[in-house]
């Protein structure tokens, strides 16, 4: 379970951004609205294309759940 945050403001194309609370591009506390805890990405921006039109899962965050989700997979091959 990671927790999921949300920008407050739009990025350079429009989209609103979602981050874990470890990421290190989150933006301020200001800057941001917490969204809740998640399994993964992908139910944090369903949870939050309800709150604004246009969101993203930040690129960094992305890649570390696709690094995470590969490393279960191969623990459960094994
Ligand atoms: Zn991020």
């Amino acid at each position: 379970m990671k927790f999921f945050y949300l920008s407050s403001k739009p990025n350079s194309e429009g989209k609103f951004e979602i981050h874990e609370r470890e990421c290190n591009l989150i933006p301020s506390a200001y800057d941001r609205d917490y969204l809740g805890p998640f399994n993964s990405g992908r139910e944090a921006i369903s949870k939050a294309s309800n709150l604004r039109a246009e969101t993203i899962l930040c690129d960094k965050c992305g890649s570390d759940n696709y690094v995470a989700a590969f490393r279960n997979l191969k623990r459960e091959n094994q």
